[in-house]
C-alpha cells in the first residue's frame, strides 16, 4: 500500500438516532479516481463528509501515511454538493478561486500578485479567464463547477474530494472537468469522486466504492462494477438497464 493511501476504519454515522452509514472501512487508492457510487440517500455525501470529520460521527478512524487524516487538511481540496450552496453571496469569480490560495497564506495576509497569477492561471486552465470579474451567482451550472475545480487547482492539494461534480451541467464542461481530473491523475493526485450516474463509471473510474448505507464492495472497476454489485446496491428497481463496462461476474 502506498504511503499516501487513505484508510477508513470504522465510520458509522447517525443523524437523529437514525444510521445513515454503518461502520464503513476500506482504503482509498492513491494517485487513482476512485468513484463512490450508490443510490440517492444511500449516504454518499455523509461518506465524505464523515472521512473529512466535518460533521459528528459515532466511530471514526481515518488515516494517511499512519496519521490523523486531521493532520493533513491543507493537503485536501473538497467541492460539496452544489445545492448546499449559497448562490446568492456577492462574490465574483476570482474571488472563489482565490480561496484556494488561503491554505498557503500566512495569519492576516492578502492575496497578492502571486496568488492572484495563480488563481488566473487556474480560470485559464477551466477556460473562464474570461469570466474573472463576473459574479458567481450569473453562471451556468457548467460553469460554476469548472469554478470550483480552479479553486482545487489553485490550492494545489494532493487529495481531491468532488461530492456529484457533473450533476446538472453541460458536456462541455463536463469533459473539460475530467480531462482536468485525469491530467491531475498523471501528476500523482489522489480523486475521490461521489457520482450517481453508472453509465460513465467504467469510462471515469479506477477504482469504486459501492455504497448503500453499509459498504457493499470496494475495488478496481474490472472486478468490482458487477451486475451483482450494482444490483446489492440499486435493488431491482434497476429493471434490465444495460450498463456499459458492466464486469459479468
Ligand atoms: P447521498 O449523498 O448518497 O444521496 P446522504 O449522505 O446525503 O446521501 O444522506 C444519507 C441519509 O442521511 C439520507 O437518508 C438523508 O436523508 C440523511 N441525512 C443526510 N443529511 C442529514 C442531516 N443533516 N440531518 C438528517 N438526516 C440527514
Ligand atoms: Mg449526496
Amino acid at each position: 500500500m502506498s504511503l499516501n493511501t487513505i484508510t477508513v476504519q470504522h465510520l458509522t454515522v447517525s443523524y437523529q438516532g437514525q444510521k445513515a452509514l454503518l461502520d464503513i472501512s476500506l482504503p482509498i487508492a492513491a494517485g487513482k479516481i476512485t468513484g463512490i457510487i450508490g443510490p440517492n440517500g444511500a449516504g454518499k455525501s455523509t461518506f465524505l463528509k464523515g472521512l473529512l470529520g466535518l460533521i459528528k460521527t459515532e466511530s471514526r478512524n481515518v488515516q494517511i501515511a499512519g496519521d490523523s487524516i486531521d493532520l493533513h487538511k491543507q493537503r485536501i481540496a473538497y467541492v460539496e454538493q452544489r445545492s448546499a450552496l449559497d448562490l446568492s453571496f456577492p462574490i465574483n469569480v476570482l474571488e472563489v478561486v482565490l480561496l484556494g490560495t488561503y491554505p498557503s497564506l500566512g495569519v492576516l495576509r492578502r492575496p497578492k500578485k502571486k496568488e492572484k497569477e495563480q488563481a488566473l492561471a487556474a480560470l485559464k486552465t477551466v477556460q473562464l479567464e474570461k469570466f474573472a470579474k463576473r459574479q458567481i451567482g450569473e453562471l451556468s451550472g457548467g460553469q460554476l463547477q469548472r469554478v470550483f475545480i480552479a479553486r482545487v487547482l489553485a490550492q494545489k492539494a494532493d487529495i481531491i474530494i468532488l461530492d456529484e461534480p457533473f450533476v446538472g451541467i453541460d458536456m462541455t464542461s463536463e469533459k473539460v472537468i475530467m480531462d482536468i481530473l485525469k491530467e491531475l491523475k498523471k501528476a500523482g493526485k489522489t480523486i475521490l469522486i461521489v457520482h450517481h450516474d453508472l453509465h460513465k463509471v467504467a469510462h471515469y473510474f479506477d477504482e469504486i466504492i459501492l455504497l448503500k448505507k453499509k459498504l457493499i464492495a470496494c475495488g478496481p472497476v474490472s472486478t468490482t462494477f458487477t451486475n451483482r454489485n450494482i444490483q446489492a446496491a440499486y435493488g431491482e428497481t434497476m429493471g434490465d438497464i444495460v450498463i456499459k463496462g458492466v464486469a459479468d461476474a
